[in-house]
């Protein structure tokens, strides 16, 4: 039932440490993704057997797979980290029924080489958080690890908190290479290594790289034109990643490693969850720059290879990163485009997109119910939109001239308008305070129908679900979420 393929496994032992997970002593299913399960070729009802919740949970490896952790290195807000790695979890490579290759990697499945101080675990929060968030950012068609299951291991976890029911995720990702496993053969001065890489990254995710005449240029074209276009899509959203460390930016251009991340519910440009983030670097309005500045470890990482000297080599990455702001800014006015209704680019729509933020933060607006809302502007139908401003007389200026920029659209009728927008704009976002009520059902009463609700509810984000209204509310006074943990 799986089909192996351990392409990594055959890279050089530097690259990793071959070891199987560590068995856990009572391992328990909480859920299975059964549409990406079937995806991948696997059995659901296999998954959920005995035999399959052994494999997730780390207590049996399959036949034919080759267990592994990678290693990779770092900069974590900012500073260099020569060596961190899989400290917690452990890659299986399979082929899917699509012929794509996937990691599945299994998430607090113990102890590592790469573990240092930490007990390669995870808890049951962390790994209910990452399921939620990853899946409704793959409903939300934002590129993303997915979650295809979740288990409980029966064995407790010590963190901050006390002692917490540890779980094992098991994620699914198009590639598990980071800028940071880049940056562990780059500052190693391994040159041979960061070829052999980029090499298994061209083969593996980007074959027509190999066909360019510098193959490791247009990888890092490719790379900078996908993690663009990725945070541009989280700007869109109002997602906030909360640790965008090189070790946690994906060569593949998914979202990767859901730690602190939120969506915000009122909007303000400077919003920071994540209680390390205590500078804010990570603040949503600094995302699109410090992808930039990853992007630029990228390029530093590739250097040995983009030139016949240094100089060459530097002045070929410096060009290749001047493309990013311009990819940024075309993903990001095309999608605020489609949010806002317009199918044609005009001159002013950047200045009247400006002004909506400004009275959605002036007006302490929700960010994703404003946009939601606007839809139904588009049919001249405002209370909704208007109520949730404190200064909605503010908004009727505004709302006039959308509307006269409206009128220039060629296509289709308000209704038309109002669907299209609604397809921009989603209705459920994974909002913090139902990911806690969530987390604290399963952690204290062992009772995960709020998690399997909100897991369902936002598998269709663009959708009403009047039966589910709740969920698209923002939170009562007493529910705001102000901070998220890590939890590792
Ligand atoms: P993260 O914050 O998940 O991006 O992890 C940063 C680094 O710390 C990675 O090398 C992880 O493997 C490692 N790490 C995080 N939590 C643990 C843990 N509980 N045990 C061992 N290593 C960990
Ligand atoms: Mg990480």
């Amino acid at each position: 039932m799986f089909v192996f393929d351990n392409t990594y496994a055959r890279l050089p032992d530097r690259f990793h440490a071959r070891l199987p997970p560590t068995p856990v002593s009572a391992p328990r299913l909480i859920r299975v993704n059964t549409a990406l399960a079937e995806q991948l070729g696997l059995e659901p009802v296999f998954l959920a057997s005995p035999e399959g919740v052994a494999i997730l949970a780390g207590n049996r490896v399959p036949e034919g797979a080759e267990p592994l952790a990678m290693a990779y290195a770092g900069h974590q807000f900012g500073n260099w980290v020569p060596r961190l790695g899989d400290g917690r979890a452990i890659l299986l490579e399979v082929r899917g029924l699509d012929g794509v290759r996937y990691d599945i990697q299994l998430k607090g499945s113990g102890p590592t080489p790469f573990s240092r101080n930490g007990d390669g675990r995870a808890a049951l929060g962390p790994v209910l958080r990452e399921y939620i968030v990853s899946e409704a950012m793959q409903a939300l068609g934002i590129p993303t690890t997915r979650s295809l299951a979740a288990a409980t291991t029966g064995e407790p976890v010590l963190r901050q908190e006390g002692m917490l029911p540890g779980a094992v995720l098991t994620r699914v990702s198009k590639s598990h290479v980071r800028v940071g496993t880049f940056e562990f053969f780059a500052n190693h001065g391994d040159s041979d290594g960061v070829r052999a890489l980029g090499d298994y990254v061209i083969a593996r995710l980007y074959p027509d790289a190999a066909t360019a005449a510098n193959p490791y240029l247009a990888l890092l074209d490719s790379v900078i034109a996908r993690t663009a276009s990725l945070i541009a899509r989280w700007q869109l959203v109002g997602f906030i990643h909360g640790v965008m460390n090189t070790d946690n930016t994906s060569i593949a251009g998914e979202t990767i490693d859901y730690g602190p991340c939120a969506f915000m519910d009122t909007y303000d440009s400077a919003t920071v969850f994540s209680s390390i983030d205590r500078g804010g670097r990570y603040a949503y309005d600094q995302q699109p720059r410090i992808g930039y500045w990853n992007l630029t470890r990228f390029a530093q990482a590739l250097l040995p290879l983009l030139g016949e000297d240094e100089d060459a080599a530097i002045a070929v990455a410096q060009n290749a990163i001047k493309a990013y702001p311009s990819v940024f800014e075309g993903a990001y006015a095309e999608g605020m485009r489609a949010k806002f209704g317009f199918t044609q680019a005009h001159a002013d729509d950047s200045a009247l997109i400006g002004t909506f933020f400004r009275h959605m933060a002036d007006g302490r607006a929700d960010f994703t119910l404003a946009f939601r809302y606007l839809c139904e502007s588009a049919e001249g139908r405002d209370e909704k939109l208007r109520a949730l401003f404190d200064n909605p007389a503010a908004l009727d200026v505004w709302l006039a001239k959308w509307r006269e920029r409206l009128a220039l659209e060629k296509s289709g009728s308000p209704a038309d308008c109002c669907t299209r927008m609604r397809a921009a704009n989603p209705a459920f976002i994974p909002r913090n305070h139902r990911i806690e009520a969530a987390i604290v059902a399963a952690q204290e009463r062992q009772d995960f129908a709020p998690f399997n609700e909100l897991v369902e509810v936002l598998a269709r984000p663009y959708s009403d679900q009047p039966e589910f209204e709740r969920y698209a509310e923002p939170p009562k006074p007493d529910e705001v979420v102000r901070q998220t943990f890590c939890g590792t």
